[in-house]
């Protein structure tokens, strides 16, 4: 199967692609190859994404070409290798190919377009494993989570282990131990809350602790969703991101395609965030990730079956939203 090829010459470059270095490059090289074997008319804005676009190219797809530090083959490269593939099946359609520079770095490309279409699909590895246990091979993303963080900080008072009897502690590691697993139950429905830091005084193992400062990273599908997981946890959000929500033509269009395809909640930002961000209507495909959902790793692993069925479900969704050059009414 090409696609599977290609992701595979793709690796052989490198499995660390940093944004805008020599592996990113020579990427986007091959990329360019392949969009004008598809019958794409290949061009780079000043930040140097890669277009491969046909006709008026109102419609786009893609993802991106750079990794983090020893990624993995699915991540990114699917996502620009089977809108290739789309494409060349639908060579009457008028669409663009996109291969957004530095996604995992920023993303650095897709917030620095000059110009944006009228509709953006992206297909992408899940890089979790719900698809794995639900044995799906594709979801539809419908948001892209919204992300609040901060800090609680618990008071106790420093005593002897040895000699402070269990009644007369005022132990801040267990209030924020309590703490911990209340966070857990206030992410419910399709929320997420984690506590992933903890930072113990005076920290010895001999003393009881005076004060435990517990990090918080809450994310849930939606604004209201969000603001409700943050005050029944109960913390000072110190950084937030609101959510982001799949729209309009490009939804829909998936969401026809793969009538009963189960919907997800993407936790992790992607270029199609950044697009929707900026008004785009945008959609976005998950693959399967095998493996228990490694990713950011090699043992990242979509199937070549769950592939194909990917650009077959991408090239419809595309056929739908692209008008075609030679419809000629
Ligand atoms: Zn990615």
């Amino acid at each position: 199967m090409r696609a599977l090829a290609r992701l595979d010459e793709l690796y052989a470059i490198g499995a660390t692609r940093a944004g805008y270095s020599p592996e990113e490059d020579a990427a986007h090289e091959l990329a360019d190859r392949w969009m004008r074997e598809a019958g794409l008319e290949v061009g780079r804005d000043e930040v140097g994404n890669l277009f491969g676009r046909r006709g008026a190219a109102r419609v786009w797809s893609g993802s991106h070409l750079d990794t983090v530090r020893n990624g993995g083959r699915f991540d990114g490269a699917l996502g620009v290798v089977a809108a290739i593939e789309a494409a060349d099946r639908i060579r009457a359609a008028e669409l663009a190919v996109v291969a957004f520079r530095a996604e995992e770095s920023g993303p650095m490309g897709s917030r620095r377009l000059t110009e944006l279409p009228d509709a953006f699909v992206e297909v992408h590895i899940e890089q979790g494993p719900v698809l794995e246990s639900l044995n799906r091979p594709l979801g539809i993303v419908t948001a892209v989570a919204g992300q609040a963080r901060g800090a609680v900080t618990f008071e106790g008072r420093a005593s002897h282990a040895g000699t402070t009897p269990i009644a007369e502690r005022a132990d801040a590691l267990v209030e924020a131990a309590k703490f911990v697993l209340h966070v857990r139950e206030c992410a419910r429905d399709r929320a997420l809350a984690t506590v992933g830091a903890l930072e113990i005084e005076p920290g010895a193992m001999n003393v009881v602790p005076e004060r435990v400062t517990a990090s918080v990273d809450a994310r849930a599908p939606t604004a209201e969703s969000l603001d409700a997981l943050v005050e029944a946890i109960g913390f000072e959000p110190t950084w937030r991101q609101d959510p982001v929500a799949m729209s309009g033509p490009p939804l829909e269009a998936l969401q026809a395609v793969l009538a009963d395809a189960p919907e997800l909640v993407s936790g992790a930002g992607h270029d199609a965030m950044v697009l929707a961000a900026a008004g785009v209507p945008t959609a976005m495909l998950f693959v399967r990730s095998l493996n228990g959902g490694a990713s950011h790793c090699p043992e990242e692993l979509s199937s070549a079956e769950d592939i194909a069925v990917a650009v077959d479900a991408l090239t419809e969704t595309l056929g739908r939203l692209s008008p075609s050059a030679t419809a000629g009414v």
